[in-house]
């Protein structure tokens, strides 16, 4: 599926062909959400092209061309308001442009009704779909990075909670969700503790 060839159909339908062509991709690790907009630099010194993102996975769903169209559609008017120098989030305009185009879905993530289990890596806690129970299934990127791309059993993926359901917002993934007070106490605490660990063996193997 060409992504500019329903870009360009979109842009004539909706923004008039107004939309200069931004770089367009497919992103297989977009899995919290449908597509994003990256915005371009305007810094003549470090130039940088304005980026659409369309995630992999819709090609893989029945109804695919539909949420591919409308998730795109969804990224353009994040892209247009940029474009036209307007604050570009989910803004009163952008959901007045939302209607007038027909955009149907504030959130363009649709259920991913196949997944049925998520698994996760015990390392690096990443978590990963699954339509069907994994056997031995170890971490790719852990393996690659601790066990010169060998399987290792510390890595074996498991069950991280059968059937979690796939709507996440649209949010930028970059962005961790919030953790819970007694979690970062408990961090701090883990932290002040090898610090501790590591200072006093400091103090042993100065040289005196
Ligand atoms: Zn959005
Ligand atoms: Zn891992």
């Amino acid at each position: 599926m060409n992504l500019s060839d329903i870009f360009s159909s979109l842009n004539q339908q909706h923004f008039s062909g107004e939309l200069p062509l931004p770089k367009l991709t497919w992103n297989s690790r977009l899995r919290s959400s449908a597509g994003r907009f990256c915005p371009g630099s305007r810094n003549i010194l470090k130039p940088r092209a304005p980026l659409i993102e369309i995630a992999s996975y819709l090609q893989e769903l029945d109804d695919g061309l539909l949420h591919i169209t409308d998730t795109l559609l969804h990224e353009m008017i994040h892209y247009w308001l940029w474009i036209k120098h307007k604050p570009y989030g989910h803004t009163p305009e952008f959901h007045h442009i939302m209607k007038r185009v027909g955009a149907r879905r504030y959130n363009p993530v649709p259920k991913l009704s196949a997944v049925k289990y998520w698994y996760e890596c015990p390392r690096c806690l990443h978590k990963s779909p699954a339509r069907r129970r994994l056997g031995s299934v170890a971490c790719l990127s852990c393996c690659k990075k601790w066990n010169q791309g060998k399987y290792h059993e510390n890595f074996r993926l498991r069950i991280a909670g059968a059937q979690a359901p796939m709507v996440a917002p649209e949010q930028n993934p970059a962005t961790p969700a919030p953790l819970p007070i007694s979690e970062i106490l408990r961090r701090l605490e883990d932290l002040r503790n090898i610090i501790k660990k590591t200072s006093s063996k400091n103090t042993k193997l100065a040289p005196h």
